[in-house]
């Protein structure tokens, strides 16, 4: 321990208080445990604060505007106009209501919050940094561990996010204004949730696959469904091609991609979002001080009663691997609480649901125009050479793509660059923005 820590001790320590550790701390606290759980930033993790909720709240206010103003049929006849600022503003309500209520019931199941980032110190101790000046810190003996530190973006090498031109899906929630072009880079439930989302409120969007076709793991039926009714919206699509980079060109950013045969095309739009996975935080924690070692892909392996090889300690949730949703992380969290209270629990993953937010019925038809070349230039992708997630079997995607990753050697066909052309005007006088 270090001088002037304060030393406390529990039953259970719950490392991350998104679904996965606030599952397992209510149910611990529900059976009798002695819990304390430790989040580092916001109760909710990211499923209540930048992933499920607020995508959820943004897809559905967006989705009450956009079928006001496609109702003729019904004999309604509307403009809406979105206020981005007071809509981003009520699905910050949301979450913050959320949250609270996490808090609210940890607290009325007995569990103890601490707020500090936890990392092991060996076995049986983890010291919590309480951050900020003179915050102090605290060492916490445990009898039993849940790690649930949950996952985050995977940032493409040449595409790092900078909150500003290139998005993660984080800040894509959180934008107070609807960019005039949306380029989407990866066509997973998330780049697709959000693509139809800024559709709808009248961004011109393109998305990026490199693979064939939208969410390659869901299935032909799903995918022509939403592939379908996104390109109703407006949406355009470019699979078959791997970004590289980018460069900025003022206004706007210009995305350098690859396709399988080779060919170099450019991509302009004034926000970029990469959506192509997430990936297993395990680097918060200090995993080495206890031995344990996560996988090539960054997973903590567990059995199926959510532990890992230490008996005492349980992982849960993202960091536990795929699928990595919310009501997953829910299921190992209580399972993980149920074992270390004595109970015969035990995973079963035969049939985990999913459910994609998309748009499922037609509206209109397209209204965008197709994709215009506007100029050549010859620039080379660039790559920083670091391992692609795209070589991931966590992402679902097959390896054949894994060297287009990589530094590619210059190339001499001429590249080819996509401007989306704005088929529609869109701003209101009052700065709202028309969907229509
Ligand atoms: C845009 C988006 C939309 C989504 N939509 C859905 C959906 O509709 N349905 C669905 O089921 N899933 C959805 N998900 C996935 C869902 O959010 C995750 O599966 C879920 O949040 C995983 O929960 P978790 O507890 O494992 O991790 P997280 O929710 O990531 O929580 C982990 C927590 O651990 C904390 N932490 C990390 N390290 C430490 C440390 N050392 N000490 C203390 N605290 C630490 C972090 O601050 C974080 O709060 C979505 C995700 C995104 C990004």
């Amino acid at each position: 321990m270090v001088v002037g820590d304060i030393a406390t001790g529990t039953e259970v320590l719950v490392i991350g208080g998104g679904p996965g550790g606030y599952a397992a701390a209510i149910r611990g606290g529900q059976l009798g445990l002695d819990v304390t759980l430790v989040e580092m930033d916001a109760y909710g993790g990211t499923c209540l604060n930048e992933g499920c909720i607020p995508s959820k709240a943004l897809i559905h206010g967006t989705g009450l505007a956009h079928e006001a103003g496609h109702a003729e049929a019904l004999g309604i006849h509307a403009d809406p106009a979105v206020d981005m600022e007071a809509l981003v503003g009520w699905k910050d309500g949301v979450v913050d209501r959320l949250t609270g209520g996490v808090e609210k019931l940890c607290k009325a199941n007995g569990v103890n919050l601490v707020p500090g980032r936890a990392e092991f110190a060996d076995e049986s101790t983890a010291r919590v940094a309480h951050g900020g000046d003179g915050q102090g810190s605290e060492s916490i003996e445990f009898e039993t561990a849940v790690v649930a530190t949950g996952s985050r973006p995977i940032e493409l090498p040449g595409l790092e996010f900078d909150g500003r031109r290139i998005l993660d899906s984080g800040d894509a929630l959180a934008l107070e204004s609807v960019p005039d072009s949306l380029l989407v880079v990866g066509a997973g439930y998330i780049g697709m949730e959000l693509a139809t989302v800024y559709a709808k409120l009248g961004a011109d969007v393109t998305v990026l696959e490199m693979l064939e076709d939208v969410l390659p793991p869901y299935g032909e039926e799903v995918s022509r469904v939403v592939r379908e009714r996104a390109t109703d919206l407006g949406v355009e699509f470019h699979f078959g091609e791997a970004a590289q980079g980018w460069e900025d060109g003022g206004e706007e950013a210009i995305v350098t991609t690859e396709t399988g045969d080779g060919e170099t095309r450019e991509h302009v739009a004034e926000r970029v979002l990469v959506a192509v996975g997430r990936e297993p935080v395990t680097d918060t924690v200090g995993l080495d001080a206890i031995g344990l070692e996560p996988t090539d892909d960054g997973v903590l392996e567990t059995d199926h009663q959510a532990r890992t090889d230490l008996d005492t300690v349980f992982a849960v949730g993202d960091v536990a691997g795929e699928p990595m949703l919310a009501h997953k992380a829910y299921a190992e969290g209580h399972v993980a609480a149920e074992v270390i209270a004595g109970e015969p629990a035990a995973l079963d993953y035969q049939a985990v649901p999913a459910a994609v937010f998309c748009p499922s019925a037609r509206t209109r038809a397209s209204s965008a125009s197709s994709p215009t070349p506007t100029r050549s230039s010859s620039s080379a992708p660039r790559s920083s050479g670091r391992r692609p997630p795209s070589s991931s079997p966590r992402s679902g995607w097959p390896s054949r793509w894994a060297p287009s990753w990589r530094t590619s050697p210059r190339r001499s066909t001429p590249t080819r660059r996509y401007r989306r052309r704005s088929a529609r005007p869109r701003r209101t006088p009052a700065g709202r923005r028309s969907i229509r």
